[in-house]
């Protein structure tokens, strides 16, 4: 029912794309992200939570229809809702029913608890296309609590000895969810680079709790940053814009940093282990329980995933993107 073409996975039955990296009539997007959401297309579908984040993306100009989640529409031969995916705010699986039985487009997802956006939620179907981002049994994450009071604990020995602590993440889902994790064991401000703030208030306009947050920007030039924590983008590392943050300790929260070879390549002087992926058990778990006959592994280690399933003796294959290196611009 779905197939691979030159602009991303099509479905017939229905006239829509999911997540085309192409430009198509109707693209149906799981979530915000850059490798999922690409402009260009004439017409966008998506959960409700989600277009708020593709309008800011693509400007408020291009068409953007959402739908509740569990809600089904008729597309073509098909019905067609979504369901949440845990990953980010609106993020969603897609569950195709038409002539070839339910096939669920996972989109990115995780099982972990999530302050920022719905929990995952599983949904059977006949052929399961699952994302495979962290799809290797070395990637295994700690439970987000430790992590988070390791980050605080961090920041506490960084303010005893008058530095600033920076922590670089991505703009969608992981600044938010830091934001809301660390606002559950402290009050104390965070500042944040301007680059993170339109998608901030994006989630504090769905109602998503969290730490107050400043503008760096609005800070007078030449104050103190010293003893205070710091949100930006991995793009602001090295840039003339650290300079006004004084004597720092710089960190990056990333479910890559699980790799030694990424730790020492990023060369931070901390990893924060914190994802928005399943971790390998989660995949596996994930997979059972959607109770696919058929499973189709894409977006990260798409090969691996699937031969292990075959060993399994689960009937499983591979889902090609435009993107075959690992993490993309969201993890
Ligand atoms: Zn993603
Ligand atoms: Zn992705």
């Amino acid at each position: 029912m779905l197939t691979e073409t030159a602009e991303g996975l099509y479905c017939e039955a229905g006239g829509f794309h999911i997540d085309p990296w192409g430009a198509v009539p109707r693209a149906l997007i799981t979530h915000a992200h850059g490798d999922h959401a690409r402009a260009g297309s004439a017409a966008y579908l998506c959960a409700d939570a989600s277009a708020p984040l593709l309008a800011r993306r693509f400007g408020s100009d291009v068409p953007i229809e959402s739908q509740p989640y569990g809600q089904a529409l008729t597309l073509g031969r098909t019905r067609v809702s979504f369901h949440p995916a845990g990953h980010v705010l609106g993020s969603a699986q897609i569950r195709v029913e038409g002539p070839d039985g339910v096939w669920v487009v996972s989109g990115d997802y995780k099982r972990a608890a999530d302050p920022t956006c719905a929990p995952f939620e599983p949904v059977p179907c006949d052929v399961f296309i699952t994302e495979s981002t962290f799809a290797l049994p070395i990637y295994r994450w700690d439970e987000t609590a430790a992590v988070i009071a390791d980050l605080v604990g961090w920041w506490d020995g960084n303010r005893e000895r008058g530095l600033t602590s920076i922590v670089f993440c991505y703009t969608i889902g992981k600044a938010q969810r830091l934001l809301a994790e660390i606002g559950r064991v402290t009050d104390r401000p965070i500042w944040v680079h301007g680059a993170l703030l339109p998608m901030i208030e994006v989630y504090r306009a769905a109602g998503v709790a969290m730490a107050p947050t400043q503008a760096l920007i609005e800070r007078p030039r030449g104050t103190s940053f010293a003893g205070e924590l710091v949100l930006a983008p991995p793009s602001a590392r090295g840039t003339p814009w650290m300079r006004r943050l004084g004597d720092l300790s710089d960190a990056f929260a990333s479910g890559l940093m699980r790799v030694r070879g990424v730790r020492r390549q990023r060369a931070c002087d901390r990893g924060f282990v914190l994802s928005d992926h399943a971790d390998w058990p989660a995949l596996l778990d994930t997979i059972v329980a959607s109770g696919a006959g058929r499973v189709l592994a894409t977006h990260g280690h798409a090969e691996p995933l699937a031969r292990f399933l075959r060993e399994q003796g689960v009937d499983a294959g591979v889902i090609h993107t435009a993107w075959e290196d690992e993490g993309g611009d969201d993890e």
